[in-house]
């Protein structure tokens, strides 16, 4: 559980946003903290007038408008949302997992010890950010050697999943493997 809420855009502090933005710490919406489905009722202005999108464009930095369609940006070059820099994330994570030594060296252990400390205090969602930080001062990385360190991502990445309402992942050894190193057995 968190400490505090992240603020959220109201109507009131924020009239011309969707409602429920989270705010980053600079008090302005935070792209990597939003997917873009959450801007989608963004009013854009347009030449002079307000118009409501109605998930058709959203505001970029700078005051860039990108169409798009469903709350996806139809454009290959939009920044991260949380969404694409969360998946973007975990197959890193999983994936260096997979390929950790069976059995790590002492050096090894504490680099990755770093690594994860590192992501914890440098990850641009900051809300995210804080609650992975609680959830790994409560269960410390388990670097000890591929089938740990694979099962330890597994069970933070479930609860961020139940915090989201997904479904959980299978953290047995055989289901890992197969979704991030062998493939499925066909
Ligand atoms: P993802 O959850 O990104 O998963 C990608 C793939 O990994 C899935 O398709 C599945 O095949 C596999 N997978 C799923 N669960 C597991 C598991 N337990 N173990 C192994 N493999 C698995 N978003 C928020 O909105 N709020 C947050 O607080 C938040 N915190 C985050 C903290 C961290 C450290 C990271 C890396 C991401 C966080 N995110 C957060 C992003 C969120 O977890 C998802 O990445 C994002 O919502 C996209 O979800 P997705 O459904 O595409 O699949």
């Amino acid at each position: 559980s968190r400490i505090t809420e992240p603020l959220r855009t109201t109507k009131e502090t924020h009239p011309n946003l969707p409602p429920g933005l989270i705010l980053g710490p600079d008090g302005k919406p935070c792209k990597v903290c939003n997917s873009w489905q959450d801007w989608a009722k963004l009013k854009v202005k347009k030449k002079g007038e307000t118009v409501e999108s109605h998930g058709t464009a959203a505001i970029m930095g700078g005051g860039k408008v990108a169409s798009r369609s469903s709350g996806k940006p139809s454009r290959k070059d939009c920044p991260a949302d949380t969404e694409a820099l969360g998946r973007s994330t975990w197959t890193f994570l999983h994936t260096t997992a997979a390929y950790y030594p069976v059995s790590a060296p002492t050096s090894t252990q504490t680099q990755m010890r770093n690594l994860l400390s590192s992501l914890s205090l440098l990850y641009p969602c900051v809300p995210c950010a804080e609650d992975f930080q609680e959830k790994v001062k409560e269960n410390p990385p388990d670097v000890s050697g591929r089938e740990g360190l694979s099962r330890w991502l597994c069970e933070r990445h479930n609860e961020v999943n139940e915090k989201l309402g997904k479904e959980s992942f299978d953290c047995a050894w055989k289901s890992l493997n197969e979704r991030w190193k062998d493939g499925p057995e066909d």
